[in-house]
This record gives structure tokens, sequence and C-alpha cells, in this order.
């Protein structure tokens, strides 16, 4: 599995979100405290933003690589002057089978928004339009097109029909669009820390900060700048789909 995160709020820096923090990506990147499946994250490695400069609707810009995080040093030289207010990254531990190259790490995007799933999922549950929206074959992307064509409304439901026909899927999942965090726990925890500076999602805290909060799983997190709501998933979603 992944470890991913997710920022809304003041510009600051991509390296004080992934490489600085005490327990962040960088070090998740080779020994994250709270993951139950796989030992590292090795796979490669993303950062997508939706940048302060950018002219309104302009899409958001990602850097992905197939390689380690820990080991790439032109990131970690840019990382440090590279700014947003709106930042989700992740790490990746790839599931078997699924293919190595930068076009199959988080995030995925259809433009507008940037996804990261921490899971599996049999892809043959997913429509066949997906597979061809998707920007790789990998099972997250293939999640990522048909979740952002069903649209982001819908998303508590989606996902609750997704686990439904594929009931042993994992379907952990960080969404942002420059205004909102979305986020889901479906098998993999996520927690949250908010701040006057903005809020954070992640998988795991990156510091021993006592105002994290950790979701429960099957539960649907919205995040503005203004605050967090978290409402449970299952029942309820069920009924209305
Ligand atoms: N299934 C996705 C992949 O292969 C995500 C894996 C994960 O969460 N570890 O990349």
């Amino acid at each position: 599995m992944c470890r991913h995160l997710a920022w809304l709020g003041e510009p600051r820096t991509v390296a004080s979100l992934v490489l600085e923090p005490p327990h962040g990506l960088l070090t998740q990147s080779y020994a994250p405290r709270r993951q139950s499946h796989g030992l590292m994250n090795a796979d490669g490695w993303g950062v997508g933003l939706h940048h302060p400069e950018a002219p309104p609707g302009a899409p958001p810009v990602r850097w992905r690589s197939s390689r380690p995080l820990w080991g790439d040093a032109s990131f970690h030289s840019v990382a440090p002057v590279l700014w947003a207010g709106s930042v989700l990254a992740a790490v990746r531990s790839a599931t078997p089978g699924m293919p190595a190259d930068e076009t199959a790490a988080a995030p995925f995007t259809d433009g507008t928004w940037l996804v990261s799933h921490n899971g599996r999922v049999d892809r043959s549950v997913l429509p066949a339009a997906a597979a061809v929206a998707a920007e790789s074959t990998c099972d997250s992307a293939v999640l990522a097109a048909h979740l952002l064509d069903r649209g982001v409304d819908d998303l508590g439901t989606t996902v609750t029909e997704v686990a439904a026909a594929d009931p042993t899927a994992r379907l952990s999942l960080l969404l942002g669009d420059g205004t909102r965090v979305l986020a889901v726990t479906w098998g993999d925890p996520l927690s949250y820390l908010h701040t006057e500076a903005g809020v954070v999602v992640a998988s795991e805290p990156y510091d021993d900060d006592l105002r994290w909060v950790d979701v429960a799983d099957r539960h649907l997190v919205v995040a503005t700048r203004d605050g967090v709501q978290v409402t449970p998933l299952g029942a309820r979603h069920r009924a209305a789909s």
C-alpha cells in the first residue's frame, strides 16, 4: 500500500510537507509507522499541486517518478523552493501485476482534480470506459478515472458501489481541486490535522502534534480552509444508490 497526503491552506513549500517533517512521506517511504500491507514504499512517488500563480481553471502540475523518493536528488534540491497552497503527494508500493512506470504513480488527474488511491481493486469490476480514459492500466488510475467520471459529488456512493462489486477491495482515497480536499477511508486509515494555516489529510501523522485526528474506517472527509466534516459511508450510500 502506499502512503499519501493532501494539503490545503497557506502556501508552503513542498519540502515542508514531504521531506522535512520527522515522519513525512520521505520517512514513510522506507519506514512507515502504520502500514498494514507492504514494508516500504519504494516503487515511485508523485507530487501534484495547484500553483498559486496559475490562472483560474489552469490544470494542476505534477512531478512523478518510478524511483524511490529517498534517491531523487533533483526533487530534494527543488522541493524547498516549490510553493503551493494545494498539494497532493504520494509514495508508492506497487500492487503485484501493476505497471512500474511513472504514469502508474499517483496523483492522477482529469485536468482539475488530483487523485491518489491507497489500496487495490479488481479492475474488471470497473467500467470499460474508465479503463479507456485512465492515464495508466494501474488499478488506481482506472479507479480514479471512474470516480471522476461519476463526479465527486457522488464519491461516497461510487466507492460504496465499487466495494460491493469487489468486497476484497481497499479503497482509501485523497482528492483535491485547490478549493477542497475529499478523502475516503475504506480498508486503510487516514488522519487529519486542522490548524489556522490549513488542513492536512494523510495516511499517518507526519509528526507528533497532539491535534492529529484519526478517521475511522468507511468514512468520507470533506475538508476546506474553514473546517473538516467527517461522515460515515455504507448503509446510507447503499440506500441512496
Ligand atoms: N494499487 C496501487 C498501485 O499498484 C496502489 C498500491 C498501494 O496502495 N500500495 O500502485
